[in-house]
């Protein structure tokens, strides 16, 4: 960026970390741990707050001194929202997040698409909101620091290199103070695209690396214009290219253009190609606003993951595992959806409530999520980079008739991210309520409820039951909980919750009340039944009589169920 004329730094300074040696004895760290995370991303950092919420300790190895600098992911979904409030740092992103509902499409210079995500009453957070990574990784940063008696990251320290064996993990670091080598039960792999875990074990990502470049640049730049998500498709400023825009926190906005076929992309990124190139789209866009330049770099979309993201004592999480296209947005936020996955079964499994081969349906569910993630991915970068003529002409053909022609402009929508089901995991129970609501692993939908507890009220969510453990909602009238469900003296590990679909009873305490009435139709709750929640807000079974299956029974088939032979099922919906 030094030849950039008008360049300015970023409106955020990151801290630097210094390195800290452990304790050794003869270049081997003395004290042996039962989860080391390799990388301090936010997919590491979000494991590391997931393990801890359970009481299950790690230590974070980071090659670098401090979050990540420079522009990457920027918009985070309602549901790594809801995921990033349950690991105790959703406060952080609702103040410097941007919340967005839309956005619009224009071919030509003419508006082609406008579309809205969905978004309602019902919802406690909107369907996305726009801040920068380095925001996102202090964000959860201070989330760790937060937790530093069950956290120990280390940052300048890299791995590289590991074995492993049955009984556990072997890491070689190296730090500025020297190297060592230390000891772990489970090994997390989050550290990135060009994973050094990968590599030391011959592990390959399969699937598709896309030609086409898109030039990323950053501005700072004061406009009253709305956060939304603007695409100019061969725009006037800029034929022949695609151009998008997004409104970041501080005044910073993200211009993403694509490179025509042709173009040197070292020569592109230089400031008397680019400069130019985002003025004339300024004065297309009508913004009269001075700006200066904070960040330009190029982007080339994959389309791949491994086959698997357990092997043996590794798990594979985030850009490790698997390599999304930007368009979509499902980067970052399928990598928080994995930490949230991994990080309650490793806690299960660490703490012996479960046995290992639990683990492998995280690999399954996840694997099944990346093939969704990569088909919508795929799809968005055909339209946004075609990859061939052929891809080329069918953009050019559904954009000119998409003007004249409403009915095809579903065609050009960006496929945001979107919760994935899990319809065929190996963890999913009984589904006696029938076809109505969410069936076992679906993400709970949202809902505005009522607390009661101790005569007081509160207006709480449905997905606030989430991550909490293992929970069963108990549907009845009044709140009133049937005698198979109170708590006798033998421990469970199901945290049981009355739900009162009519009034409840003015001498229940702690039941959730359905004062809005919409739970028949959004979950197909029915008086008497039973919704067994997963700690990821999954559903994991629905039984029709709370009286026939009570705590005690539905206790057992959990335990079963964490403890069986899981490995043989892919996840995968047939
Ligand atoms: C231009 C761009 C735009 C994007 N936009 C979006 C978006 O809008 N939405 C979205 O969902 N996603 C987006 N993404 C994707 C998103 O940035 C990544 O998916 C996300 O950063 C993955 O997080 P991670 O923690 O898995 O990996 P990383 O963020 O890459 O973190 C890995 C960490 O591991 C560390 N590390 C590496 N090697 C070692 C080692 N040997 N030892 C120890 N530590 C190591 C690294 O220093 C790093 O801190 C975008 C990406 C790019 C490049």
């Amino acid at each position: 960026m030094a030849n950039y004329p008008d360049f300015v730094p970023y409106p955020f300074q990151a801290e630097r970390h210094l390195a800290r040696h452990p304790i050794c004895t003869d270049g081997l760290e003395d004290h042996r741990h039962r989860v080391v995370i390799a990388g301090g991303g936010p997919v590491g950092f979000a494991t590391a707050l997931g393990l801890a919420k359970q009481g299950v300790a790690s230590v974070v190895l980071e090659a670098d001194d401090s979050v990540c600098f420079g522009s990457r992911a920027i918009c985070v979904s309602r549901r790594s929202l809801e995921i990033l409030h349950r690991l105790g740092v959703g406060a952080g992103f609702d103040s410097i997040g941007l919340p967005w509902t839309g956005g619009r499409s224009f071919y030509q210079g003419q508006e082609v698409l406008r579309f809205e995500m969905p978004q309602d009453d019902n919802q406690q957070f909107a369907p996305m909101v726009n801040m920068a990574q380095y925001s996102i990784e202090q964000t959860l940063l201070d989330g760790v620091q937060a937790n530093a008696n069950l956290i120990d990251v280390r940052w300048q320290t890299a791995v590289t290199g590991m074995s492993q064996d049955e009984a556990g993990v072997s890491l070689a670091v190296k730090t500025p103070t020297g190297a060592y080598q230390l000891h772990t039960d489970w090994l997390v792999a989050a550290d990135g695209g060009r994973s050094a875990i990968r590599e030391t074990m011959g592990l390959r990502l399969q699937g598709t690396s896309y030609e086409g470049r898109y030039v990323i640049v950053d501005i700072l730049m004061k406009s009253p214009r709305p956060a939304e998500r603007l695409a100019y498709f061969d725009p006037p400023c800029n034929p022949g290219s695609t151009v998008l825009v997004h409104k970041q926190p501080g005044d910073v906005w993200r211009i993403d253009y694509q490179l025509r076929d042709g173009e040197d992309p070292d020569q592109a990124i230089l400031p008397e190609q680019v400069m130019p190139r985002v003025q004339s789209l300024l004065d297309m866009m009508g913004e009269t606003a001075p700006w200066n330049p904070i960040w330009v770099g190029l982007y080339k979309a994959n389309a791949l993951t491994l086959e698997r993201y357990r092997h043996g004592r590794v798990l594979f999480a985030g850009d490790a595992a698997h390599l999304v296209p930007i368009f979509g947005v499902r980067g970052f936020n399928s990598g928080i959806d994995d930490a949230d996955n991994l990080s309650w079964k490793l806690g299960q499994v660490v703490s012996g409530c479960a046995a290992p081969a639990l683990l492998d349906t995280y690999s399954s569910e996840r694997v099944a999520a990346t093939h969704e993630n990569l088909s919508y991915g795929t799809k968005s970068t055909e339209f946004m980079a075609p990859p061939s003529f052929a891809f080329d002409l069918m953009r050019r053909a559904v954009l000119s008739l998409a003007v004249a022609h409403p009915e095809l402009r579903s065609l050009i929508n960006p496929r945001q991210s979107a919760p994935i089901t899990y319809s065929a995991s190996p963890l999913n129970g009984p589904d006696e309520w029938g076809a109505l609501g969410p069936r076992p692993g679906t993400v709970l939908p949202e809902c505005p409820l009522t607390q009661i507890s101790a005569s007081a009220h509160r207006a709480v969510f449905l997905s606030d039951q989430a991550g909490h453990g293992f929970k069963a909602l108990v549907f009845t009238a009044d709140g009133v909980l049937p005698p198979a469900w109170r708590r006798g003296d033998g421990e469970s590990s199901v945290a049981v919750q009355a739900v009162a679909l009519d009034a409840p009873h003015p001498d229940v305490d702690d039941v959730l009340w359905d004062h809005t009435g919409q739970l028949p139709q959004l979950l197909g709750a029915r008086l008497g039944g039973v919704l067994l929640i997963r700690p990821d807000g999954h559903v994991m079974a629905r039984w029709r009589d709370a009286n026939h299956q009570g705590l005690a029974a539905v206790s057992t088939w959990l335990q079963q169920r964490l403890t069986a032979d899981l490995s043989t099922s892919t996840g995968v919906t047939a």
